[in-house]
């Protein structure tokens, strides 16, 4: 029996629908809390704000798609032989 980890980190990405500024932001969890370099913050569902315009008309991609959105972009990326942005943790 295996249990996740619970301090597994969760990487959302938001797009902005007022200016289109895109960005990503990684929460730490500890059970229901959010929590980024370790201070406790909202959920990112509930309270996205865009940090360029302050706009809150802000779409959250949660993890497990932003994981499917970035496969199909890495499969794009090998076909053009070239990796113009490996994001490595
Ligand atoms: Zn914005």
């Amino acid at each position: 029996m295996t249990e996740p980890d619970p301090q597994a980190p969760e990487t959302y990405a938001f797009t902005c629908g007022d200016c289109g500024n895109s960005w990503e932001q990684t929460y730490e969890r500890q059970g229901q809390r959010y929590l980024v370099n370790g201070t406790p913050v909202h959920s990112p569902l509930a309270n996205a704000q865009c940090p360029g315009c302050e706009g809150r008309t802000v779409h959250v991609m949660p993890p497990e798609l932003l994981q499917r959105v970035k496969a199909a972009e890495s499969a794009k990326a090998e076909r053009h032989q070239h990796f113009p942005r490996l994001h490595r943790h």
